[in-house]
C-alpha cells in the first residue's frame, strides 16, 4: 500500500482526502485495463471515469463556473498514475484539451465541457508543430480571416488523443504582431472538413498520438477563444494550471516504483537473507523515499498556491514539474536495478514505468526549458 501520510499535510482539505480515498477504491476495482488497443483502452477509460464522476474536476462546471481545483487534479493524476499510466493520460487530456475553454471560453464554447466532463466527448490540445515544439512562438500554422470565418492551414504534431478526439483546441497564427503576440486559439470539432490525421505516431509508452493536417479548415469567428492575438497568453495560462499535474503523474509513477521495490526487497532472498537486509539496498530505498517526499512537497505547494488565488504560479509549477519528473526517472531506474532481470522483462510493472516516465521530461516544456523559466522567475 502506497504511503498515504502526505494526505495529512496542511495543503489539503477534508474534501481532498475524501476524494483521494474514494478514487483509490475505484482504481482498485477498475484498473488497470488491457492496453493492447490503446485507442479502445482510452475510450473505455474515459467512459468509465466519466460515468462515475471522476472527470468532473477536469473542467469548470459550465452551469456554475469557478476556478479549477489544482489539488484535486494533482491528487487524481497521482492516484491514477500509480495504478495505470493510460488512465492518468486519459484523465489529464480531458483537462488539458479543454483548459482554454474552461479558463477563457464563451458560454457557447463551454457547451463542450458538459460532454467532456461526463466522458461523452474526448478532447485534445494542439499547440506543437514540426518546426516549433519548445519554440512555440515560432509556429507556422495560419488562421486567415475570411468574412465571418477563419480558415486554418498547416500542421500540428505530437498531439495526444490525435485520432480519437472529438474536439481540439488549436493554436494558429493570426498575425496581429510578430511572434507570440500574433497567435490565436480556436475550438475545432474533429469532424470539421479539411482536418485529417496525417500520421499516427508510436512512442515507447503507447498512447493515441498523431500529426494533424489542416487543409483550409473553415471555422466560424465565434470558434475563437479570447481575442485575436491572445493565443500565446492562453496557452501559457493553461500550462500554468496543468504543468504541476505532470509532476503529480510522475509522483504516482515513482510511488508505484517504490512500492514494488519494497515488496521485492522484502520477498527476495539473497545471500541467505532478504534483499532488504543489504545496507546498500536500504540506501537506495531511502533515496527513493526522500526524492518522492521532496517532489510531493513541490507539487502540492504549487497546487495549493494556485488554489489559494495566485494569478500565476509559473515558478512553482516549473519547479514541481522539473523536479518531480527528473527524480521519478531516478527512482524508477533504481527500482529496475533492484528488480534485477525482472526489471527489464517486457510486461513487468517496473519495465512499463521505465517507459512511461520518459516523455514527461519532454512534453509541456522539456526539463531544460523549465530551468530557463525558473532562472528568469528568480531574476525578476
Ligand atoms: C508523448 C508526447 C505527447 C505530447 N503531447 C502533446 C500534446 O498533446 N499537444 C501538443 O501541443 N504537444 C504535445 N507534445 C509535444 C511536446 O510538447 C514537444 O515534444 C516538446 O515541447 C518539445 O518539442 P520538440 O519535440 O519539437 O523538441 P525541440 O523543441 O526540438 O527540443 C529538443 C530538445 O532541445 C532542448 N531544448 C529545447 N529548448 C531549449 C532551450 N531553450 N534551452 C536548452 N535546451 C533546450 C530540450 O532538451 C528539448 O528536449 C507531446 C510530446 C510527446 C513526446
Amino acid at each position: 500500500m502506497a504511503d498515504r501520510s502526505f494526505l495529512s499535510w496542511p495543503f489539503f482539505e477534508d474534501r481532498h482526502r475524501d476524494h483521494a480515498e474514494r478514487l483509490e477504491a475505484w482504481c482498485a476495482q477498475n484498473l488497470p485495463v488491457a492496453h493492447d488497443d490503446v485507442d479502445q483502452a482510452c475510450r473505455q477509460i474515459v467512459a468509465a471515469l466519466g460515468r462515475d464522476g471522476w472527470l468532473q474536476p477536469t473542467a469548470i462546471d459550465p452551469a456554475a463556473p469557478g476556478p479549477l481545483d489544482v489539488r484535486t487534479l494533482c491528487l487524481t493524476r497521482e492516484t491514477l498514475a500509480r495504478h495505470d499510466g493510460l488512465a492518468d493520460f486519459a484523465f489529464a487530456m480531458q483537462g488539458l484539451g479543454t483548459g482554454a475553454i474552461s479558463l477563457f471560453g464563451t458560454p457557447q464554447q463551454r457547451e463542450w465541457l458538459e460532454k467532456t466532463r461526463r466522458g461523452a466527448a474526448i478532447s485534445a490540445f494542439a499547440l506543437s508543430e514540426p518546426r516549433s515544439g519548445s519554440d512555440v512562438a515560432n509556429m507556422d500554422m495560419s488562421a486567415t480571416r475570411d468574412g465571418d470565418d477563419y480558415v486554418l492551414s498547416g500542421e500540428k504534431t505530437w498531439i495526444s488523443n490525435g485520432g480519437i478526439a472529438d474536439v481540439y483546441t488549436v493554436f494558429a497564427r493570426t498575425g496581429e504582431a510578430p511572434g507570440a503576440k500574433g497567435i490565436s486559439c480556436f475550438v475545432v470539432p474533429a469532424d470539421t472538413p479539411g482536418l485529417a490525421i496525417a500520421e499516427r505516431i508510436e512512442v515507447v509508452a503507447p498512447h493515441p498520438l498523431a500529426r494533424l493536417s489542416f487543409n483550409d479548415v473553415r471555422v466560424p469567428a465565434s470558434a475563437m477563444i479570447g481575442k485575436p492575438g491572445d493565443g500565446f497568453r492562453i496557452a501559457m495560462s493553461v500550462l500554468d494550471v496543468f504543468r504541476s499535474t505532470v509532476g503529480a503523474a510522475a509522483l504516482g509513477f515513482a510511488r508505484r516504483a517504490l512500492d514494488e521495490s519494497l515488496a521485492r526487497a522484502g520477498g527476495r532472498e539473497l545471500f541467505g537473507a532478504p534483499l532488504f537486509d543489504l545496507q546498500m539496498v536500504q540506501g537506495h530505498l531511502a533515496d527513493m523515499a526522500l526524492d518522492i517526499d521532496a517532489a510531493a512537497l513541490l507539487v502540492y505547494r504549487a497546487a495549493w498556491t494556485k488554489d489559494s488565488g495566485a494569478p500565476r504560479v509559473t515558478r512553482e509549477a516549473a519547479m514541481a514539474k522539473l523536479y518531480a519528473t527528473d527524480r521519478a526517472q531516478e527512482v524508477i531506474d533504481k527500482a529496475v536495478q533492484l528488480h534485477g532481470g525482472d526489471g527489464v522483462r517486457r510486461g513487468h510493472i517496473v519495465e512499463s514505468l521505465y517507459r512511461e516516465i520518459r516523455a514527461l521530461r519532454i512534453y509541456e516544456g522539456a526539463s531544460d526549458v523549465q530551468k530557463i523559466i525558473i532562472a528568469r522567475q528568480i531574476a525578476t
